[in-house]
Order: C-alpha cells, then structure tokens, then sequence
C-alpha cells in the first residue's frame, strides 16, 4: 500500500519554503488526489488537458491546476478559465493560441517556457536560441493575456546525477540570463520549474522553485488502467 499522506510528509520535510511541491497526479483516481488534498496538498499537476478538466469538475474549488505535458492547440479550451500555470508552452504558435483563448475570457494566464534540457528525442521543449526569438519578437510584447512566469526542463532519464546536473545547471544559465535580458523589471519572472520522484533533491540543490513529483507521491502509475 502506499502511503501517500508519509510520502508527502517526507518530502515537505526536505523542501525549503520558497519552493512548491507539486503532486504530479496524472492517470491517479480521485480518491488519491482527496488524500493528498487532506493532508493540505492544494497544487496539482496533470499532463491531459481532458483529464484535469474532469478532475477539476468534482475536487475542491481551492485546487491550483498545473498543467505540464504537451498542450495541443485544440485542447486549451479544457484548461483556459482555470489553470493556475502551464509548465509547458514549447512553441510561439502555442503562446499565442493561449493568449487568444485567454483574451476571450477575460484572464491572464500564467506560463513557463519548456526547455529542451535532454536533447532526448522523445521529449518537447525548446533550444535557448527559439527562446531569444521568441522574446525578441514585437509579436511577443503584444500578448496581454499571458504572463511568462520563468522556466521549465524536464532531466534525462538517466542514472548519471551528474548529467542531471548538468542539465539543471544549464536551465539555470538560462533562466538567469532571460531575466536580465528581458525580464529584469518583472517582478513575476522568477520561476523555475525543475526536478520529479527521480531527481528532485538534485534540483533543490541547483535552486529550482517548482519540483515536480508523481511517483514519490502517489506510487508508479499503471497506464493500462482506466481512470
Ligand atoms: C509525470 C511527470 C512528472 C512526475 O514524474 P515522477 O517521476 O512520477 O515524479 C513530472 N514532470 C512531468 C512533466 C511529468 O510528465
């Protein structure tokens, strides 16, 4: 059995104050999530949009929705009237849909650029050069109804911590280097979102203000059942 309320108690024990946790509890019934949320548990992540808007239906309306997997375009009208932050913006093209549908409700959506940190084919994210387009595109300085909150990078799957950190630092550099370059006066630019179950006290140590954890949490996630 696992025991979700120990496991969340033992990770805030490790974690300072100024960075989140994030339950990560994609493909976790809702009887998992009301347990987290009574141990006082409030932020969650999810990588469906679907599925977060199911969840977000039945629990508690004083949940922060975290969105972190691949946002497709025709699936943001799931997520827009609530979603706390999405981790994962990877492309122009995909800010300036959330920024459209956001502009139509009226709201100001919180967003991290996702970093390709892994170079791993199978994993999203952008290069820093994509990055420096973006923000150098008078396009960008237009959108009124996103708000670019910092990074986000997702480490190799790798045993080799110091790859890891490697990659941590290297989300670091560029967290840093945005901030003076774009973001200096923005007092809300200050975030970077780093670190799951596997790597998470690396991340601590390299400074992330987000940590993201799924399986420390909640056990390994089963695909083949229907949640
Ligand atoms: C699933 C997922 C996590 C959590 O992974 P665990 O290894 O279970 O902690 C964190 N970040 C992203 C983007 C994920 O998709």
């Amino acid at each position: 059995m696992v025991d979700i309320k120990a496991n969340i108690e033992n990770i805030r024990k490790q974690i300072p104050d100024n960075v989140v946790l994030i339950a990560v509890s994609k493909t976790k019934p809702i009887e998992d999530l009301m347990q987290a949320y009574n141990c006082g548990q409030r932020i969650f992540g999810e990588n469906k949009a679907q599925e977060m808007r199911d969840k977000h239906e039945v629990l508690p309306k004083d949940i922060q929705w975290h969105f972190i997997g691949h946002l497709q375009e025709n699936k943001i009208k799931y997520i827009v009237d609530y979603v706390s932050l999405i981790h994962s913006v990877d492309s122009f093209k995909l800010l300036k849909e959330i920024d459209k549908q956001a502009k139509k409700r009226d709201r100001v959506v919180n967003c991290l650029f996702e970093m390709d940190i892994s170079h791993e084919e199978s994993k999203f994210g952008m290069s820093y050069e994509e990055l420096n387009e973006i923000l150098a595109n008078e396009e960008f300085a237009m959108l009124e109804n996103i708000r670019i909150c910092g990074l986000m990078g997702i480490g190799s799957i790798t045993e080799d911590r110091e790859q890891t950190r490697k990659e941590f630092r290297e989300l670091k550099k560029m967290f840093e280097d945005c901030k003076a370059k774009y973001f200096s006066d923005k007092e809300y630019f200050k975030h970077i979102s780093m670190g799951m179950s596997g790597d998470y006290d690396i991340a601590l140590q390299e400074r992330t203000t987000f940590v993201r954890i799924g399986s420390g949490i909640f056990g390994e996630r089963d695909y083949s059942k229907k949640i």
